[in-house]
């Protein structure tokens, strides 16, 4: 292992620098393993490309062990016994501990994904923080209903029918690297509420944060086998865990084609399946807007997170009449954006995630520049070593170019004008995609004729990409189904038993 004071010269916690400089392991039933092929990958640090630590590449073996681990903590261990209260307890104690470590949590999403560590502290570890705070909530609150049944074929019985929700079982979760920890809670927090088993795997690109919370869900008490966590690749871990007979659920998150493969591997064995994918969301801004308000608002839904955000704002529509001096704005605010580490508290913009994530990103914008879009920001890679890409901002586009059509993933917006309400209405539902959208304008009338015929999974007003753990999250069309977050997420995780019972 290399020196972590020379290789990291920005400040970071003692507890983080220790976690990576250990040997990190994968936890299956209680236990934390190598793979059994002894394959390992590299944790990648995307602000200089250096090498951080190295995670367990898991075989179809590792994934089947801890399928079985889960299926054996869901069906006969102490979990499967225990009240709602209890896993109400259970939850309350892993939000805490997330709490407690919400430093050294940001700074390895810092090290491990690019991103901001004061921005991850304020908004990936208290929103997951808060995600188990709220699903324990929901533990003691799991109802079914109650029926009196009037079956006019059996008139002389009496019957009373009641529904039971009761925990799907077995959960496979994959999810992608743009918010790892937050992502590994979303999956974990309704599913443990509800009292299912999980084995999650999460993405190549950012095991570290996932492997930490492991550990504290251990020490927060959670029965061996209830949560197991496997790092490997998708092409091998991932595609074992969606094809697994032994899971009843799988939920997803990432990019539709993957969502679309493992939808089918899922369908083979009728396993139940909720996918959160892609999205190209529309942002909309009306000419009543304040211009400066509203340039920053456009600039902050696609440049946030180096705009590797599944609802990122990636196409915008602005009225004729304010696009010059809207797109003027987020062009300078683009232009003024400090790129650099995620350790640095000054920094803006974070690098994107991987070399692959890079070239992606490039060859997008060298398609745009090519299919006559034009820069008015970046259009570039950033200076160093690092994954940088400076904020991109693209005009003179239109719906044949992919720029428009593809999700982007990385911090480039495409621009076009609008005159009327039809035509930015047909704009901007001109995408497979259905994930969120936002409308810049406090005209009430204009506002809420649009919300209804604006086809996405959430609609946003003079805000985007904003969140809660109460509020329904999930897309339209091809960005999936399912709804994550809110009561809805219960569903998710369990199924309805119905008993009819026999009482004359
Ligand atoms: P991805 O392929 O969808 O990866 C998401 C997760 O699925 C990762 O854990 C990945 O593992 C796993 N996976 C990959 N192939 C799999 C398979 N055949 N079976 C089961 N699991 C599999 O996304 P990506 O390749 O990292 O990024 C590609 C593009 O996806 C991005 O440029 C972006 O457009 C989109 N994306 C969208 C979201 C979103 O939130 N909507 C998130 C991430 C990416 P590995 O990490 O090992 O590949
Ligand atoms: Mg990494």
């Amino acid at each position: 292992m290399t020196d972590q004071n020379t290789q990291h010269p920005l400040a970071m916690l003692d507890s983080t620098r220790a976690f990576i400089a250990a040997p990190r392991r994968m936890l299956i039933d209680g236990e934390w393993r190598e793979s059994e092929t002894g394959e390992t990958i590299d944790v990648i640090n995307p602000a200089d490309a250096s090498v951080l630590c190295r995670v367990p590449g898991a075989s179809e073996r590792d994934v089947d062990l801890a399928v079985r681990a889960a299926r054996r903590a869901f069906d006969d261990s102490a979990w499967s016994r225990m009240k709602p209260t209890d896993r109400e307890r259970l939850l309350l104690r892993a939000a805490d501990a997330i709490e407690a470590h919400a430093r050294e949590f940001a700074e390895l999403e810092a090290l491990d994904n690019g991103k901001s560590a004061a921005v991850a502290e304020a908004l990936d570890v208290s929103m997951a923080a808060q995600c188990f705070r709220y699903m324990a909530g929901w533990a003691t609150k799991i109802e079914g209903s109650t029926v009196d049944a009037s079956i006019p074929y059996s008139p002389s019985n009496a019957y009373f029918g009641y529904t039971r929700k009761e925990a799907v079982g077995v959960v496979g979760a994959i999810i992608p690297w743009n918010f790892p920890l937050l992502m590994a809670a979303w999956k974990l927090a309704p599913a443990l509420a509800a009292g299912c088993t999980v084995v999650l795997k999460p993405a190549e690109d950012t095991p570290l944060s996932a492997l930490r919370l492991g550990e504290l869900l251990q020490e927060t008490g959670f029965p061996a086998g209830v949560v197991n966590i496997i790092t490997g690749y998708g092409r091998t871990a991932g595609a074992a865990l969606a094809k697994h007979p032994g899971l009843d659920k799988i939920a997803f998150t990432g990019s539709t084609p993957t969502g679309k493969a493992i939808g089918h591997a899922a369908l083979d064995n009728m396993t139940r399946m909720s996918l959160e994918l892609g999205g190209k969301s529309p942002v909309i801004v009306l000419p009543d807007v304040d211009i400066e308000r509203a340039a920053e608002g456009v600039a902050n839904a696609i440049f946030f997170n180096s705009g590797q955000v599944c609802t990122a704002g990636s196409r915008v529509y602005v009225h004729e009449k304010v696009f010059d001096r809207v797109m003027e704005r987020v062009a300078a605010i683009a232009d003024s954006m400090k790129l650099g580490p995620g350790l640095d508290p000054s920094t803006q913009i974070g690098p994107l995630v991987s070399a692959r994530q890079l070239d992606r990103v490039l060859g997008y914008i060298d398609a745009g520049h090519a299919e006559g879009a034009r820069a008015i920001a970046g259009g570039a890679r950033g200076d160093g070593t690092g994954f940088f890409v400076k904020p991109t901002v693209l005009v003179d586009t239109d719906h044949s170019m992919r720029v428009v059509r593809e999700e982007i993933f990385g911090p480039v917006l495409v621009a076009m004008r609008f005159s009327d309400t039809d035509a930015v209405v047909k704009q901007a539902n001109d995408t497979p995609y259905g994930l969120g959208a936002s409308i810049w304008s406090n005209d009430l009338a204009q506002v809420h004729k649009l919300i209804p015929r604006i086809k996405a999974g959430t609609v946003w007003v003079n805000c985007h990409s904003l969140l809660d753990n109460a509020v329904p999250f999930g897309g339209f069309k091809q960005s999936g189904f399912g709804r994550e977050l809110g009561r809805a997420a219960l569903d998710m995780y369990t199924e309805t038993k119905s008993v009819l019972i026999n009482h004359a």
